[in-house]
């Protein structure tokens, strides 16, 4: 970029966490000046490593919940790529009010900011999959909803409230639903998440990975690298309202991971309501944007190996203590009658 343009600027909202801290990278490298903001619950300045001293990004601490924080955030941004939200599925069953806090109403604080700061700043959604519960594959972007569970529902409804608020209030707004994101920085913090996180350290301590049971199910993993790619390709559509699916369209199996990560498997009870497979449809995507998915999942894999040590300070899940953990959600949501 020629020194004397002005860079735009990009909102990340989450922009310390998994994805966001990526997406932070990319926007970097692609000239852009990046507005990035985290409440640092789950993400941290570590993930921001190697940008943080990059006169062109700018961190915010400051929590979406809290909408007095944001007077300013949006402002001169071209771009708002809102990824703060909060994940994981038993803790959303415990506070289901807390995920809509964030979720919902820290969506609903984002637009309201946008919408006196910067109305003509791009959004793109980060949505979850999982608002497709046990669905038909591959599954496309006009499959049925099945939200099984709290943070499923919370993503889809602050999906639906960016998307209705982008077309009420004309500002470009457009979703992707994620499917199973992995890469480096996975780190899964108190609460019992991500299986990738889950095995990377129990690989690392020499315990066995715990395999849901047969292993047989399959998820879509797709690279937190093609993920951010993804993000950057929606946002320079001119089209908005649109809804993408993103994943590899490559399914592979929980037993296809142990062995890739060549674990000793111990075989711990099927979760209620799990799906059997999670696989994207991701044709919109591939053909209104161009994005393709460049990591294969070996490579992805292989490349965590060698940063295994990253998952040191992060909890070792036992059986005992994954059934502990999941009690609330074998006993919520194993099926009853009602
Ligand atoms: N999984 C597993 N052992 C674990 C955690 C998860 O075998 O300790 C499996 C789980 O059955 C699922 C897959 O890994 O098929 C992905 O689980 P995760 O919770 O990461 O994502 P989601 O189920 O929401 O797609």
């Amino acid at each position: 970029m020629n020194q004397t343009t002005k860079r735009q600027v990009a909102v990340v909202t989450g922009g310390a966490g998994f994805i966001g801290s990526h997406l932070v990278e990319l926007l970097l490298n692609n000239g852009y000046k990046v507005r990035c903001i985290d409440n640092f619950s789950k993400g941290s300045l570590a993930n921001l490593k190697s940008c943080e001293a990059d006169s062109n990004l700018e961190i915010l601490g400051a929590d979406i919940v809290d909408q007095e924080r944001l007077a300013n955030v949006f402002r001169e941004s071209s771009f708002t790529f809102h990824l703060a939200g909060i994940g994981d599925v038993v803790p959303s069953i415990e506070n289901p009010k807390k995920y809509f806090e964030t979720n919902v109403t820290g969506t609903l604080n984002v637009f309201e900011e946008i919408r006196k700061q910067a109305p003509y700043s791009k959004i793109i959604y980060a949505a979850s999959s999982s608002c497709y519960g046990n669905a038909e594959v591959p599954t496309n972007e006009n499959h049925k909803i099945q939200n099984l569970h709290p943070y499923a529902l919370s993503k889809y409804l602050g999906e639906t409230l960016a998307l209705s608020l982008g077309g009420i209030y004309r500002i470009s707004t457009n979703s992707i639903r994620i499917f199973n994101a992995y890469g480096p920085r996975a780190i899964n913090h108190q609460t019992y998440g991500a299986v990738m996180g889950v095995f990377l350290k129990q690989k690392l301590e020499n315990q066995p990975l715990t395999v849901i049971g047969d292993g047989l199910q399959k998820r879509d993993f797709i690279h937190v690298t093609d993920v951010a790619r993804a993000f950057y390709h929606v946002s320079q559509l001119n089209s908005h309202g649109n809804i993408y699916n993103l994943g590899s369209g490559s399914p592979v199996s929980i037993l296809e991971l142990a062995h890739l990560l060549d674990g000793e498997i111990q075989y711990i009870p099927d979760r209620p309501g799990e799906p059997r497979i999670t696989w994207a449809n991701n044709e919109k995507l591939i053909n209104e944007t161009g994005w393709r998915p460049l990591i294969p999942f070996e490579d992805g894999i292989n490349d965590l190996l060698g940063k295994i040590e990253d998952w040191r300070n992060t909890p070792l899940w036992s059986r005992n203590e994954i059934a502990n953990a999941t009690k609330l959600w074998f006993d919520t949501l194993a099926s009853k009658e009602i």
